[in-house]
């Protein structure tokens, strides 16, 4: 089932980094994974349209995770930087309004739960089993590490584990979620779902 004809809009409309042909892939491999979903990186709520859409369908909830002070590569002066989510009165990046106002235009405020603060903050203390777990945070090696360690161990045996921004080729992109996948695969407790332009989907397969 594809998103509905709002969904769709606003999805095309949000600020965000996922290219369509890996959102649809996105959205296609939670419609086949039982909830909750989780993803971490949600900045403007792009791919929590999709995901979101995927978890209506499948009757269950997203919770975004985001600190919203956006990752090392949005801040001034580097590559991915958009002014327009500079808050004026602190002089802070805070793209949590955005992500509100995503989220109220597509109709899924009841479907997606922002979760906000740093995410292995969160994932430390937290304790429900995940069917899925997109993971699109930060990309330096120590926060992708901090997400591996916080938040993996809560997706259930037999659930899905997305990771954006995979590179194989150093000249694309940075390297840490290209190392989390090759890590993943290297554990055995992980097995290739999909692969669509730079992301991964990934099941687990032990305990
Ligand atoms: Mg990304």
């Amino acid at each position: 089932m594809a998103l509905n004809p709002t969904e769709r809009r606003v999805a095309a409309a949000t600020k965000g980094f996922l290219p369509d042909d890996e959102a649809e892939a996105l959205h296609a491999a939670a419609l086949a994974a039982d909830g909750p979903f989780l993803e971490v990186g949600s900045y403007c709520g792009r791919s929590a349209v999709w995901l979101g859409a995927a978890a209506r369908t499948r009757g269950t909830v997203l919770f975004a995770v985001d600190h919203h002070r956006g990752s090392e590569e949005n801040q001034p002066g580097w590559e991915w930087h958009d002014p327009e989510v500079v808050d004026l009165a602190s002089g802070r990046m805070d793209t949590l309004p955005f992500l509100r106002r995503t989220l109220a235009a597509a109709g899924l405020e009841d479907v997606v739960v922002p979760v906000v603060g740093p995410s292995a903050t969160i994932g430390r203390a937290w304790a429900t089993p995940l069917g899925f777990l997109f993971v699109d945070g930060g990309h330096g090696d120590d926060v992708v590490r901090a997400d591996e360690a916080a938040w993996l161990r809560h997706v259930r045996h037999g659930g899905l584990l997305a990771i954006h921004d995979v590179f194989p080729d150093p000249t694309d992109g940075g390297r840490p979620p290209f190392e989390l996948y090759r890590r993943c695969l290297a554990s055995g407790a992980w097995h290739d779902v999909a692969a669509t332009g730079s992301l991964r989907v990934l099941r687990r397969t032990d305990r």
